[in-house]
């Protein structure tokens, strides 16, 4: 469900002093309350120091925030990180080691009443299921305790916003999974409204209700997971949230040509234009035939699904995902179909730009 936005970015830019080149550039977008925003994107693009000019922690030299109707950071407003009513769950967790796990939390419940302190602590340590740890030092308690009180702390000031910063990053895989499903609930039962920031393609998609896709400072684009994965507008968005390929075409009489298969011209092209096809492997079947000319090159065995990596007579690499069950050996000649639910086709020699 979507409401009115409770976080906005209006052309946001900040360079770190020293640095030559900005960490972000223009980035403008909203999250709508109650929802879970991701913002995603590789090591160094940007995305903790977006959660930081949110947090009131980094001073934006251009642009403008609002949290809540209320501008907390403008070229004439600066409201403090403390009186932003944000919390915020750090890479490390960032636990105080020498207090207990009550007083971790406690911790970010100063200047409030001892009553409602009282209350506040009892409430989020039922909510997150931490009741028998509050004498606990930090260092007694595993990854993911330490990533629960770390919410609790966050949550305990029962703030507009929650930010986290990769907080599954020091966790097990299979922690991890039962983590992810325990963040939605909390975040469901508190209806809050938070920015979760990831290089997991896998953890934005699974989790957010809108994924802002960041390139080098910039944004590069925000939709839903489906819209980002099904509808990239960039080669950057479409390579980045998963396997592809881009297979080079050529728009011949309408249409656009490849060796893979003939697909609609979206963008209208002038017949001759040089163009890619974006093609995502679970688009791609394949069929042994003896007489084929493309080639199974290696099966990447996933648990759940085997990934072929297929040798176009062109030279050019393609990936076709099949059931866990669906064996074929290397070396089998296959017969290709692509059936690709909308055709992502971008300029060949500008592939960075936004697809037609
Ligand atoms: P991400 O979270 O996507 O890994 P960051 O927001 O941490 O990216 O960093 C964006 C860019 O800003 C990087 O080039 C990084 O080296 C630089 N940067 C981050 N923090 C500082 C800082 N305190 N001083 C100077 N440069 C920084």
């Amino acid at each position: 469900m979507t409401t009115k936005p409770l976080i906005t970015l209006e052309h946001v830019s900040l360079t770190y002093p020293g640095s030559t080149s900005p960490a972000i550039t223009d980035i403008s977008f909203s999250v709508c309350e109650g929802d879970l925003t991701a913002i995603l994107g590789p090591s160094g693009c940007g995305k903790t120091t977006v959660l930081r000019v949110i947090a009131g922690f980094e001073r934006p030299a251009h642009g403008h925030v609002v949290i809540s109707g209320k501008s907390v950071a403008s070229a004439n407003t600066w409201v403090e990180a403390e009186h932003r009513g944000v919390g915020m769950v750090f890479q490390d967790y960032a636990l105080f080691p020498h207090l207990t796990v009550l007083q971790n939390v406690a911790f970010g419940l100063r200047g409030v009443t001892p009553n409602s302190q009282r209350e506040k602590i009892r409430e989020v340590f039922a909510l997150i299921g931490l009741e028998g740890f509050e004498s606990h030092y930090p260092s007694a308690l595993s990854g993911g305790q330490q990533q629960r009180v770390a919410l609790a702390r966050a949550l305990a000031p029962r703030p507009a916003v929650l930010l986290l910063d990769e907080p599954f990053s020091s966790l097990d895989p299979d922690m991890t999974e039962r983590m992810r499903e325990e963040l939605l609930e909390i975040l469901e039962r508190t209806g809050s409204t938070s920015i979760l920031v990831t290089h997991d393609h896998e953890e934005a998609l699974d989790m957010a209700d809108n994924v802002a896709v960041l390139n080098t400072g910039r944004l590069e684009q925000l939709g839903t997971p489906d819209e980002i994965y099904h509808t990239p507008t960039t080669a950057f968005v479409a390579d980045f949230v998963g396997q592809a390929d881009f297979v080079p075409g050529q728009v011949t009489e309408g249409k656009v040509v490849t060796e893979v298969g003939i697909f609609e011209n979206v963008g209208r092209l002038k017949d001759s234009t040089q163009v890619l096809v974006m093609i995502r492997p679970d688009d791609v079947r394949i069929q042994p035939c003896e007489t084929a000319s493309a080639r199974i090159l290696r099966r990447h065995f996933r648990g759940s699904e085997n990934l072929y990596r297929i040798l176009l007579p062109s030279g050019q690499l393609l990936y076709s995902s099949d059931s866990s069950t669906v064996i074929y050996p290397v070396g089998t000649n296959v017969d290709i179909h692509v059936e690709t639910l909308h055709t992502i086709v971008f300029l060949r020699d500008t592939q960075g730009g936004h697809c037609l």
